[in-house]
């Protein structure tokens, strides 16, 4: 019951760009207690290149999702330094590959999308749930939105649920202690703050809840 589109997921994009500026500062404050204070900058110069990308595409071509997602991927890569860029630009280029060259796509095969692109991340960093990183937003939201679909729910709905899965996986990372990247360097110190990387991605579920609810 209803498509996702490759518009809809531009939209996404583009209040994603503007939610993480508004952001930027708590973000950069949570990975100033675990980490070098750069994660809020990182997320929002990402997506403001990725905006940057969308507003000088032709406007007569409307690029399919694997082409969209694709290229969100690379430019995250391209422009985003540190873990963060490599992990989210992960994301996005392993969404694009399992994305169809098609303009949309019903909620099991978005669940399918997303799924691949977390996978990606988890190939990449080899974070485990519980590790204290976005895997502890991210599982959980991939979870969610795969038991809707198999349970006919819609887009919107699915998406619901995964921003509120994210959320609880966010905050479940406050008394976690560290296992990768570089919070892990602080070891039991990591302790006692909410995971900079687990709440952009919260704030990204949540974004995409809202967009595909209008
Ligand atoms: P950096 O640590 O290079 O400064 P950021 O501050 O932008 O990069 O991003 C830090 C976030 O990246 C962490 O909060 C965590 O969620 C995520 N992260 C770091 N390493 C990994 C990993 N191996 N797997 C998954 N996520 C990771
Ligand atoms: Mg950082
Ligand atoms: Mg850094």
């Amino acid at each position: 019951a209803g498509e996702v589109t490759a518009a809809q997921l531009e939209t996404w994009l583009r209040r994603s760009a503007d939610v993480l500026a508004a952001h930027a500062e708590e973000l950069t404050a949570l990975d100033s207690a675990i980490g070098d204070a750069d994660h809020g900058t990182n997320m929002a110069r990402g997506f403001a290149a990725v905006v940057a990308k969308l507003d000088a595409a032709p406007a007569d071509e409307s690029p399919t999702l694997q082409a969209l997602l694709k290229s969100v991927g690379m430019t995250l890569i391209s422009k985003v330094g540190g873990a963060s860029g490599s992990l989210y630009g992960t994301l996005f280029l392993d969404m694009g590959k399992a994305a169809p060259a098609a303009n949309e796509v019903d909620a099991d095969g978005f669940a399918s999308i997303v799924a691949a692109g977390v996978a990606g991340i988890v190939g990449r960093g080899h974070a485990e749930l519980g590790d204290k990183t976005m895997i502890d937003a991210l599982d959980p939201a991939v979870a969610a939105l795969q038991d809707a679909a198999a349970s006919g729910a819609a887009p919107a709905a699915a998406a619901a649920g995964a921003a509120e899965a994210a959320a609880a996986g966010r905050d479940a990372t406050e008394p976690l202690v560290a296992r990768k990247g570089r919070a892990s360097y602080l070891g039991e110190r990591s302790a006692g703050h909410i995971d900079p990387g687990a709440a952009s991605s919260a704030l990204l579920l949540q974004t995409l809840a809202d967009t595909l609810a209008d």
